[in-house]
């Protein structure tokens, strides 16, 4: 079997082993080319040091990622690729960060230290696979499997059990029993992870194409993570959550909402202000959970504009189809056509730039103060002529407006 790497990896392997040193293309690139998959970047690894590795790549524009640990990213041809000395990781005494790393001679030392088989391989051109734990045959049969001693394994780095459940989700893999058993024993051990690096493996996890079985298969480990979850994941709409996530387009604002739906917007909001989220997709999940069961038609798009934005508009008919499909009480063809209306619509308006902001109203402050009005009924006034236009019952006209307005 051989893999067809990209030209530049290519080009990166062929000169340090030109050097004289070994170097493969190693993990998540790898997995996803057995996997018939198209790799999202390319990891190298090598037995050059970070100083031999900078020699090598003198004429080349490199970025110093981070050569403590061994890792120098390197432009070729336009792509970035991020070479990491082959390594050992020292004692993780604090189950998070290993206390030191250990450069190594041998591939087999640093595919050790990974998390899983489908991860834990090396691919070069000029030597072949380095598969020491299996990783092509757990991908022929599908399973998550520990490198190693499970427990001990989730016992250096607590985040692996979310990993895992990450890669479960993403190839809808299950997970290998020992491994499964080890990580549900451990799953206490994520309290002492740090909310960003939770959150990275929960979005992950909600983008994949199986997060409602994931979900649906660990809420013990889940429960950990998003204590706030518990009530819901014991009631009756939970099945229903779980299969409106997995009807939502695979979009992070979206799967958050879709998962937070049954929580409230304040509760949403919680929830992702302790994974130290953005305030982007705060804002944004909040929003489309507080909206979610607002009737959308053609009609009212130009109001919801108004109220939520364009973005958060067409991610909202997205949200309220994907509830509208699980619930499955009605034709597919019904729910799916119902929507392509009213994105429609919502292009349209946006095209014909239709108002929705105060900014686009045809009067402002100035012509409202001109008519004697001012503080807060002044404001008012303005809102309330805003409504009116979205609502159609006024052109956006100057006349018009002010003639309302008196
Ligand atoms: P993706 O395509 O989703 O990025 P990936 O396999 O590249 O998947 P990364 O999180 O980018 O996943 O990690 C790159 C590689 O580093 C993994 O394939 C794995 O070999 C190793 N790795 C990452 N995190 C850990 C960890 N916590 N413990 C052990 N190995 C890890
Ligand atoms: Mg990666």
């Amino acid at each position: 079997m051989t893999l067809d790497l990209p030209l530049p990896v290519r080009e990166a392997l062929t000169r340090l082993e030109d050097a004289g040193y070994a170097a493969y293309a190693v993990g998540g690139c790898v997995r996803d080319h057995v996997l018939n998959k198209t790799p999202h970047d390319y990891d190298i690894c090598s037995s050059a040091r970070p100083e031999e590795m900078q020699k090598v790549f003198a004429n080349e524009r490199t970025i110093e990622t981070g050569l403590k640990h061994g890792t120098l990213t390197v432009l070729l041809q336009g792509m970035p690729l991020e070479i990491t000395t082959f390594r050992v990781d020292g004692a993780y005494s604090d189950g998070r960060h290993p206390d030191s790393v250990q450069f190594t001679a041998r591939v087999e030392d640093d595919l050790s230290r990974r998390d899983f088989t489908i991860n834990a391989m090396a691919y070069s051109p000029a030597r072949g696979f380095a598969d020491p734990f299996g990783g092509r045959e757990d991908c022929g049969r599908g399973l998550i499997r520990c490198v190693g001693d499970p427990a001990a394994r989730f016992g250096e780095d607590a985040l692996r059990i979310l990993r895992a459940l990450r890669f479960s989700s993403k190839l809808g893999f299950p997970i290998h029993e020992a491994t499964d058993r080890a990580l549900r024993a451990g799953k206490e051990q994520l309290c002492h992870v740090s909310r960003e690096r939770i959150a990275v493996e929960l979005t992950g996890l909600l983008q994949g194409k199986d997060a409602g079985k994931a979900l649906k298969a660990y809420p013990d480990v889940i429960a950990v993570v998003l204590p706030e979850l518990t009530p819901l994941m014991n009631a009756s709409k939970w099945p229903l959550i779980l299969d409106t996530i997995d009807k939502c387009p695979n979009d992070l604002y979206l799967r958050w909402a879709a998962l937070l739906s049954g929580c409230g917007e304040k509760t949403a909001r919680d929830v992702l202000k302790s994974l130290k989220m953005s305030v982007k997709i705060m804002d944004t999940v909040s929003t489309l959970v507080a909206w979610q069961d607002t009737d959308l038609t053609p009609h009212t798009i130009q109001e919801m504009l108004m109220r939520v934005g364009p973005e958060e508009t067409g991610l909202l008919i997205d949200l309220r189809l994907a509830k509208r499909l699980a619930e499955g009480k009605e034709p597919e063809e019904a729910a799916m056509g119902d929507a392509e209306a009213l994105k429609e619509k919502l292009r349209a308006l946006l095209q014909e730039n239709a108002c929705y902001t105060l900014g686009q109203l045809a009067v402002n402050g100035k012509d409202l103060a001109a008519l004697g009005l001012s503080g807060p009924a002044l404001g008012e006034t303005l809102h309330a002529l805003l409504l009116r236009v979205v609502r159609n019952e006024l052109p956006n006209d100057r006349e018009a407006l002010l003639l309302a307005a008196k």
